[in-house]
């Protein structure tokens, strides 16, 4: 069997909005050679705004809503970088793209230390104990103090830190930093616009040669903080980093092109290969599946609708988590138990799609569908193999679907199906009425659906209060579904797949409705079927 998984690195760059995300991935891909000149991230993400002015939303929140992998290649190794949306609204999305790494580099801005969102989506890595590579960015600038900021990240996200790279000054003072492990100095380049720091080899922190590079007076400082680095903090430990309990530290600029090609080096040295993926057998039974195992499986983490609005393109982001897969290959979608040939997979490059001819686990392929793959799905040469871990979540805002056309309700419904197919929003019939009602996790996404159902489907449409506020899946026997359904028949919907559900006019109403009916569970997830 294939062992050719083994020099795959998946991951993806947490962080908080601002922290150098953005400016990260473009100096990594420089790293590599995947793109040739600085600035080709943001000129290829304008190019693709311009193909996909569907998304002017996009434009004017001056935020990226769609998620997206990258392939390059580096020292013997395959890198698949998944952006996860930076902005707090997409919770739900990102958390899915994490389900599809193995490992994830978490930038914290040096003057700023853990923010919010870093928080929120290293609990996710945590949830699944995704090892955490740690990048301090901008110590180019006026930060905070290095012990502070590791003490920082060692006690909020309770991880063992072993610091790797150390900053020489900061801010006006700022001159470089220090490869801790290989003894090497990083230096600026000699000409800033052709690219990486220069890196000198010296014997260790003590060598005089450091004295004329860098100037006495800094480096004795920084002599004094390794040190202290050095004794206070525990040794790598790749078992641990590994586990996800201990995480290596970087400091560097992105900006300014320092310690990237450290951290993609060691990204390469250490970030797992692809591993055991859980699953469910048809007969209910757990198991999991190994990169090894000679069949083909891969799940759908994100579906992205209408790329190209000449093109009604709709690209299905997999995941692939065993065998080798080749194009042309025929896989059974679990869910609707259906054949797809997958004729024209692509892989995403930094500047370019190309054919996928053979993937293998880790690898992330894009596939072309009209509809046939929904977030979630799981795509397999074994009968009946479902991917677990990848959740719908309760919309905690819903909204009514109105519009302007009543004649146009066939095409709502349509539109509405396609959008909710991509993972960010869900759909609910009520069992009363005719009434069609839209559920999100975070506010945007309503903007982001009602402009999309404008420009991609023709239909002009108002989203409006409708009084609930929170949505349960029910689970329990039949009979004792059924007597709750009968019994709450105005507060009864359907999700996209029948599943009953409840919707509560707050979060205070369904815990009552939970407390009096204890016969039914009230589910805040739902693993897809
Ligand atoms: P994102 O929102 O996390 O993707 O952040 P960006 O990569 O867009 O960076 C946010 C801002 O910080 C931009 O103005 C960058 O130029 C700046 N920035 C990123 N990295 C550095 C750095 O290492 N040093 C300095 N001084 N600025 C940086």
């Amino acid at each position: 069997m294939t062992d050719e998984y083994q020099n795959r690195r998946t991951f993806a760059i947490i962080s908080h909005p601002d922290a150098g995300k953005t400016t990260l991935t473009e100096k990594l891909l420089l790293a590599s050679s995947a793109i040739r000149l600085a600035g080709e991230v943001k000129a290829k993400g304008e190019r693709r705004r311009a193909h996909s002015d569907w998304m002017s939303i996009e434009q004017k929140r001056g935020i990226s809503v769609t998620t997206s992998a990258m392939t390059f290649e580096f020292e013997g190794n395959v890198f698949n970088l998944l952006d996860t949306p930076g902005h707090e609204d997409f919770s739900e999305d990102t958390y899915r793209t994490l389900t599809a790494v193995d490992s994830a580099i978490m930038v914290v801005d040096a003057a700023k230390g853990i923010e919010p969102q870093t928080r929120k989506l290293f609990e996710v890595c945590r949830l699944r104990d995704i090892p955490i590579i740690t990048f301090i960015n901008k110590v180019d600038r006026e930060g905070r103090d290095p012990f502070d900021l590791i003490e920082e990240i060692s006690d909020q996200l309770a991880l063992d830190v072993t610091p790797k790279v150390w900053p020489i000054g900061t801010g006006g003072r700022f001159r470089g930093c220090y490869d801790m492990e290989h003894n090497r100095v990083l230096l600026p380049a000699e000409d800033q616009a052709l690219g990486f720091e220069r890196s000198v080899d010296v014997s260790s922190p003590d060598d005089p040669k450091l004295n004329d590079l860098i100037g006495a007076d800094i480096m004795d400082e920084v002599r004094g903080e390794m040190e202290l680095a050095a004794e206070g903090y525990a040794p790598f430990d790749l078992q641990a980093f590994r586990d996800g309990t201990l995480t290596p530290v970087y400091f560097g600029s992105a900006l300014r092109q320092f310690t990237v090609a450290e951290l993609l080096r060691d990204v390469g040295r250490y970030a797992p290969p692809p591993g055991k993926q859980k699953a469910r057998l048809a007969q209910n039974e757990e198991t999991s599946v190994d990169p090894d195992a000679e069949f083909v499986s891969g799940f759908v983490f994100k579906v992205q609708a209408n790329m190209d609005p000449n093109h009604r393109d709709r690209i299905a982001f997999v995941r692939m988590c065993s065998g080798k897969f080749q194009r042309k290959m025929k896989l059974k979608v679990t869910r609707t138990n259906k054949a797809l040939a997958v004729a024209n997979p692509i892989f995403f490059l930094a500047q370019d799609r190309q054919l996928v001819e053979e993937a293998v686990a880790g690898d992330i392929v894009g596939i072309p569908n009209h509809g046939a793959l929904g977030v979630g799905d799981t795509l397999t040469e074994r009968d009946g193999l479902q991917f677990l871990g990848l959740p719908d979540f309760a919309p905690e805002i819903i909204r009514r679907v109105r519009l302007d056309d009543p004649m146009k309700s066939k095409q709502m419904k349509r539109a509405m199906i396609a959008l909710a197919e991509e993972g960010a929003s869900q759909i609910f019939t009520p069992s009363l009425g005719s009434d069609f009602y839209v559920g999100v996790v975070g506010s945007l996404q309503l903007d982001v659906i009602r402009e999309r159902l404008k420009a991609e489907y023709d239909v002009a449409a108002s989203l409006e209060v409708c009084g609930y506020d929170a949505v349960r899946w029910l689970s329990g026997t039949e009979s004792d579904i059924d007597a709750f359904v009968r019994l709450n028949r105005n507060a009864i919907a359907h999700d996209r797949y029948g599943s009953p559900v409840f919707l509560a006019r707050s979060q205070w109403e369904a815990g009552y409705a939970e407390e009096k009916n204890p016969n039914v569970k009230f589910l805040k997830t739902r693993e897809r079927v």
